[in-house]
Formats: C-alpha cells, structure tokens, sequence
C-alpha cells in the first residue's frame, strides 16, 4: 500500500540522521541509515549479553528498558523505519498501565505533547447512543487513561529515547535469517545490504511480530486462528468538529448496518475503521473511491475531507504454549497475537516488555538465576491468555457466528437504550487493562498492579513509578506505619544488609485516599513493590524473617503459578 521515496533530511538526536519518507498520501516517517557493525568491519566477533530481534513497538520498549537499568543490548530489525512498511498505520490507543510504563522510560510528555488525551467512551447503534463512560472518574494515577497517538510515532520517539541513553546498538537493515540454540548462548545469522554475518548473544528476544521467523527456525507450533471478519481502516483529516471522544457504532446506519469506530489521533487525523462484509474482497473496499464514498456517507456530503492513509485488515488468534525456549524469549506479537477490539494487542506487548525489563536486567548482571525468567513466562502467558478470550467475546459480538447469536446480539442491543442491566452486555471492545498475575504459594497479596499514584514519606512527595524509577531494578519495601513511633521499620532496616536489592521507604502516616489520591494500606502493613509497579507481596506486622521469605520467593523462582 506504501509507495516510500525519499523526501527530505530531518535532525533526529540519536546522531544517526535519519530521512523522511512519505508513508502514504499523509505521513511520513524516518528513515534510519544502515551502519556497518563491528563484525563487519574486521572486530573480532564477541558475545552480547542481550540481543533484541525486531525493532518494532515492543522490542523497542524493551531495549529503552533495559537501557535505564544500565543494559546495553543489541537491537537487530530488517527494515530501516519505524512502523511496519505497508502497515503504517496499525496501533493507535494506549491505556493507563503503557502510559506510567512510557513515564518510566522519559517519553510521556512527547506522547502526551504530540497525542490525544481522552476518557470519554459513547456506544452508538443505528441514530441512538446506547450508553457512555469517562474513564477519568475512576482515575487516580498521573497517567491519562488512555491517549491516542499512531503506533509508528511511539516507535520514533522511543528509538530517540534509546539514543540519548546511548546504550544500545540499534542495527537497521540487519534481518535474522537463521538461529541455533546451545546450552550456554544462541547464534543468530544476520543479513546486511554489506553482507551476512553472525553473533552469539547470551539471551535473546523475539519480538519480530505475528509471523515470527525465528519460531520456525526453533521448530515452534503456534496454530493460529483465523478470524473470517474484514474491516478497512480510513485515516482521514477534516475540518468537521467533533468531540476529542471514542465513539463506537455496533450498527452504523452509513455502513450498512456494520460495526465502526471513530478516534482521534495526532495532526489532525481521525482513525475511521469500518467493519466490512466477511465476504468483501479487500482490494475493492480499500480502493479510494469506495473508500471515499464510505467515509463521506459518515461525515456527510457536505464535509470535505483529506484521505491520509487506507488499509484493509483481518485478525487471528495465536498464542504459543512456552514464551521461553532455554536462552530464547519470546515477546509481543510473537508470543502471542490478538484481534485488535479493546487495544490489548500492543498494550499487552508493552506489559510483556515492562514484566522482562527488570528481571532480565537482574539474571545479565547475575543478581538473579535464569529461573526468574520463568515467571515471565508464567506471568504473560496467563495475561495474554486473558486477552485473547476477552477479545475473542468482542470479536463474537460484532461479528455473531449465526443466526441464533445474531437474535440475542439485536435484542441486547434493543434493550440497553432502556435497561442499565442490557448495557453491560453490549461488548465493543473492553479496554485494555493491566491483568492480575497469578497467586504466588506462601505469599498474601501477589500479583497486582499499582496505579502511578503519589507516594508520601516524611521527606519525599513523588510518584510510585518515578520512586521505582530512583531505585532501578531493586524492589521498593513500602511500609505504613501504626503510629509516628512504630520502629518496625528501623528494625527492618537494621538488617538492610541481607537485601541488596531491596530499598525501604516508611510512607507517611495518614496518607490516604482523600489525600490527593496517595498510595494507602492499612497500618501496619508492609507492602512489596517490583520495578513494574507490580506487588510482589504485602505482610502485616512485617518481620525480618516473614520479608526475608517475600524478597527471596520474588527474586528466585518468583511468581511461580500455584494453579
Ligand atoms: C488494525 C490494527 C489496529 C491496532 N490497534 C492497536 C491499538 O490501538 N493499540 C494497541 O496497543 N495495539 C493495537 N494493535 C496491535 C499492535 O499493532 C501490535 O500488537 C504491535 O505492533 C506488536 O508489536 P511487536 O513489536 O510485537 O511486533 P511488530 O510491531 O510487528 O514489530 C516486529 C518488528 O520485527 C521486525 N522483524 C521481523 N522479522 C525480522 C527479522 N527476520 N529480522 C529482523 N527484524 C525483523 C520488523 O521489521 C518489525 O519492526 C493493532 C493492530 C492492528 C492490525
């Protein structure tokens, strides 16, 4: 669909200058040149702690990650832009749980500068809004509930994140066309417009996407699940003023009765996605005169419009049994690709990144055995379990399988412009959120995730995830006090020395819910924080033996499932 030619050079920070290409009638993206690696240029070959495969949105987190934790990884992608080419428009909401992740990191503020904040959710069908939501209302972190912005912008500014950090070794034009696996590291073969080449890396990620090739070189099944819906995306730019808002149709009277979503993103462009009819044939309803008439018939004859980007798309479910093969992790679309309903596909890839960033980090700087990475693996797997079978019920709303669901789906739909019970059951999508981990054996409170919300101690007003950000990859011991003069906490940190990587803060007493939003446990209650703003335990009236058992459970085996 993109026909990219050169257009103009642009400054980037990363030193590395990258040029502008047009991406399609309206965008335009960089492109990154290609520089000869060390293997190339007559180094003598070594091996890399970390090596990254696919510099898309989460291998890219991923090493931005890392990077603040003080890893250098290598980063390897066959293309030379961000965004997929031909794709270039894909991913455009990001939820609460990416926002504080992107905070960590140092790119909120260039999202959120060049975004689209909303909150504010309204469900259409025919000419009726069947019911709305704000999702500010139940917010208490920094972070905006959800913030619009295309995918490939994201990528961008976290590949100049990763160059300011100056950590990483991001190789452009560099594809992986070969892998072997040994007890003690992984050899990967690389093709370059200088030639082909191999390294050797301790670990590495697959994060090269939905048709991973490094799942084939390693033999893995993933047996995907071809949705039989079609949609044709429209990103297009107009003058008509319309609510900063996510508004969804169920049955949109201009799209013959079919599903479409209507969002606003960067520059001025709107994301009109419009579900199309399972038999259509893609070349046609994503020609621009039809495409045209389609957009026109939903803003109205009278409202001009500018055609910015046009691509038609289908789903499938996929979802591999091990994300960890020995020294090989897998990541993002790789391990596991969804329909897009509800935003989890990227959102949960960023999750994915935010859960390995730290424990990897750990296991490089042997801090932690290689088993801790098995949580990961339990961790995510059972999150993207969650999500498939969350969108999988959304994909089954608007898209009913026969007639029989077809009845139930238009009678829910009758109802909930009367009946508040109907509502719930109307299902265009549920936004994507942070999943709760499984239990842990022997630990209260494991596994759940903590909004960016402020952090009180008597010296200290931040918030959590930049706290967590101040004490890199150690776990943060919060503990709330039952009275001014409660010594728990000085007899705990009399005995600091056991736990290197464990950092204490005694919060502010009477800090609370009314108070800005504050983090609050009852008093007396110590709770464990990971570097992803996960729990990793709480104890009531901790003690150094009861915490010594918390800080090892989360640093060894850590969040083993225990069902
Ligand atoms: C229509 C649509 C709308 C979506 N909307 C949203 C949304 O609103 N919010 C959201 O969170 N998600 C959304 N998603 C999902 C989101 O786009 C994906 O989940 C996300 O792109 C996955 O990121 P990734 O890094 O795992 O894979 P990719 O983005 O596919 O990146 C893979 C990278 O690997 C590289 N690569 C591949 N093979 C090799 C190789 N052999 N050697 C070297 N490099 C290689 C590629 O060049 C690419 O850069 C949407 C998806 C679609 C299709």
């Amino acid at each position: 669909m993109l026909d990219s030619k050169p257009m103009k050079s642009t400054h980037d920070s990363s030193g590395a200058a990258p040029t502008l290409v047009d991406g399609g009638a309206g965008y335009q993206l960089p492109v990154f040149p290609f520089v000869t690696p060390p293997e190339l240029a007559g180094e003598r070959s070594r091996r890399y702690p970390v090596v990254i495969v696919g510099g898309g949105l989460v291998g890219l987190t991923l090493a931005c990650d890392l990077a603040t934790r003080g890893v250098a990884a290598v980063v390897l992608d066959e293309d030379d832009t961000v965004g997929v080419r031909g794709a270039s428009s894909r991913g455009m909401c990001y939820a609460q749980k990416s926002l504080e992740v992107f905070d960590r990191l140092g790119i909120y503020e260039r999202l959120l500068e060049k975004g689209v904040k909303w909150s504010v959710g309204r469900t259409l069908s025919e000419g009726d809004e069947l019911y709305a939501f704000d999702a500010q209302l139940d917010c208490v972190s920094a972070q905006a509930p959800f913030l619009n912005l295309q995918q490939f912008y994201v990528e961008w500014f976290l590949v100049d994140r990763i160059a300011e950090l100056g950590l990483t070794d991001l190789r452009w034009k560099s594809r992986v066309t070969g892998a072997v696996r040994h007890d003690s590291h992984v050899v990967l073969q690389i093709e370059t417009p200088e030639g082909a080449y191999s390294i050797e890396a301790d670990w590495v990620i697959d994060a090269t996407g939905a048709n991973s090739p490094l799942r084939d070189y390693f033999g893995m099944q993933i047996n995907p699940e071809r949705g039989t819906d079609r949609w044709c995306i429209c990103d297009v730019r107009f003058s008509k003023q319309l609510p900063a808002e996510r508004w969804t149709w169920v049955a949109a009277p201009f799209n013959e009765g079919r599903a479409v979503w209507q969002h606003p993103m960067a520059d001025g462009v709107w994301r009109l996605d419009y579900q199309m009819a399972p038999d259509c044939d893609p070349q046609r309803v994503s020609h621009p005169d039809v495409a045209h008439e389609r957009v026109s018939a939903h803003l109205g004859k009278d409202v001009e419009f500018e055609m910015v980007w046009i691509g038609p798309w289908h789903y499938r479910n996929q979802m591999l049994e091990h994300f960890r093969l020995g020294r090989v992790l897998f990541i993002g679309d790789a391990a596991h690709a969804m329909s897009p309903f509800g935003a989890r596909g990227g959102n949960s890839g960023i999750q994915d990144a935010d859960n390995l960033g730290w424990k990897l980090a750990l296991v490089v700087n042997a801090n932690a055995s290689g088993s801790l990475l098995d949580s990961y693996c339990s961790e995510r797997r059972a999150a993207a379990s969650e999500n498939i079978a969350v969108t999988k019920r959304t994909a089954r709303f608007l898209a009913p399988q026969s007639e029989a669901e077809r009845l139930l789906r238009d009678a829910v739909l009758s109802l909930a412009c009367h009946y508040p019970f109907a509502r719930a059951l109307v299902n265009t999508g549920r936004l994507s959120v942070p999943n709760r981990y499984p239990a842990v054996t022997g630990i209260d409170g494991a596994g759940e995730s903590l909004q960016n919300v402020p952090v009180k101690t008597p010296h200290r007003h931040t918030t959590l995830a930049r706290y967590s950000l101040e004490q890199g990859t150690r776990l943060l011991a919060l503990y709330f006090p039952l009275s001014p003069t409660d010594a728990t906490a000085d007899h705990l940190r009399a005995h600091q020395h056991k736990w290197p990587l464990l950092r204490f803060a005694v919060c502010a007493p009477g800090a609370d819910l009314d108070d800005g939003g504050a983090l609050s446990e009852p008093p007396g209650t110590l709770v464990l924080v990971r570097p992803d703003l996960y729990t990793a335990g709480r104890l009531q009236a901790p003690t150094v033996k009861t915490l010594e058992h918390m800080v090892a459970t989360s640093l060894t085996q850590s969040l083993e499932s225990s069902s």
